[in-house]
């Protein structure tokens, strides 16, 4: 068991309810005192608590088959646990028998997909993030009042392909500060940017430093486009690195504010820094010198993966856990309409509780 200390306050974290391989990493000596500062906020967002109980609730009030397009949070844990549960995992609509549930993942859809599943006789369940939704709702506006969008993102990803599909005929994938050189656009003074919810915020910031020194007259979004739980988690990983010489990012490879959070250590100070989707992951060889290690997870990620890294560090010697608490985050998103009732008719609170909510992970 890892001991947590967080100020004046010692909290004992329980174990993770999976049976985990133990003993794995070894106690070697180091220059100083082991510790691990637990970077919070951490984990899972609003937005992927919410997507993830809409699964489980239409399994619960439509049965077996469920089906979900794309991975409904970028997590392959959460992922393959849904899918022991019965929910079945498509690429596109056209996959799922007509007549079925579908749900649409946090990372939101075009409406091409939407008139898709409509013709095919789909009842959809949209999981969108409303923080996703509310990048929707600025691309059409902006694209119904004939702005030109710049839409800073990663090009394949779920989430700009769905924004892109809302103003298709008038955005513009900007993937990184070195694209804007690149750009041509039709009217500079009739320009506005948007971005992806889960980018680096240095990153953006200078990417728009760079297209307002190209298009002067550059409009805003009407406020931040990347999300809260993005920003929080790299504030927080950014003080954790200004310590830790090593730094574990818990997260899937193509989750894209997991990924951003590596390299926000690694700009910050980490000396080294690596993502992990499960404990078993770590090598004994990043832990060699090493004396303080920073820990976090991304926001598509259950906390039960982040206690395994807690435990196996504990046995390698870094059983002295203090968090760095750089904000508190209590926001709620209430459920897709299509779920918010229960089998009696009465209002189903769950998913409204954020990050506090605890599941029954099963390890696959
Ligand atoms: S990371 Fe942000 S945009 Fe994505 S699901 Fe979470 S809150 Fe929503």
């Amino acid at each position: 068991m890892s001991t947590i200390t967080n100020g004046n306050l010692a909290v004992s974290m329980p174990k993770p309810r999976m049976p985990a391989v133990r003993n794995r990493l070894k106690d070697t000596p180091v220059p100083g005192p082991k510790r691990v500062l637990l970077a919070a906020p951490r984990g899972y967002c609003a937005g992927v608590d919410r997507a993830v109980i809409a699964v489980e609730k239409a399994l619960e009030h439509f049965g077996s088959p469920v089906y979900v397009r794309k991975q409904i949070v970028h997590n392959i844990h959460v992922v393959s646990t849904l899918e022991k549960k019965g929910a079945i995992f498509v690429d596109e609509v056209d996959e799922v028998p007509e007549g079925s549930h579908i749900v649409f993942s946090a990372h939101g859809v075009s409406p091409a997909v939407v008139r898709n599943a409509a013709d095919r006789k789909l009842s959809a369940i949209d999981a969108t993030c409303p923080l996703v939704t509310k990048v929707h709702r600025e691309a059409s506006r902006f694209s119904r009042d004939n702005f030109e969008i710049l839409l800073i993102g990663h090009a394949g990803h779920e989430e700009v392909e769905g924004t892109m599909g809302h103003a298709p005929e008038r955005t513009t994938l900007v993937n990184s500060p070195a694209d804007v050189a690149k750009l041509t656009v039709t009217d500079p003074d009739n320009l506005v940017w948007l971005s992806q919810t889960t980018l680096s915020v240095d990153e953006t910031m200078e990417t728009v430093r760079l297209l307002r020194e190209r298009f002067p007259n550059l409009h805003n979004p009407p406020s931040d486009d990347i999300c809260y739980a993005t920003q929080n988690r790299q504030v927080a990983i950014k003080k954790v690195s200004e310590e830790a010489e090593l730094v574990i990012v818990v997260g899937s490879a193509n989750s894209s504010n997991t990924v951003r959070l590596v390299d926000v250590a690694l700009e910050n100070g980490a000396k080294a820094a690596y993502r992990v989707d499960y404990a078993s992951e770590i090598r004994q060889e990043w832990l060699d010198g090493v004396s303080i290690i920073g820990v976090t997870s991304g926001a598509s990620v259950p906390e039960v993966l982040v206690q395994e890294v807690l435990d196996d560090l504990a046995d390698a010697g870094y059983g002295d856990v203090q968090q760095v608490v750089t904000a508190e985050e209590d926001l709620m998103f209430s459920l897709p309409k299509e779920l918010r009732k229960d089998a009696d008719g009465n209002d189903d609170a769950r998913g409204l509780g954020g990050r506090t909510r605890q599941l029954d992970w099963q390890k696959p």
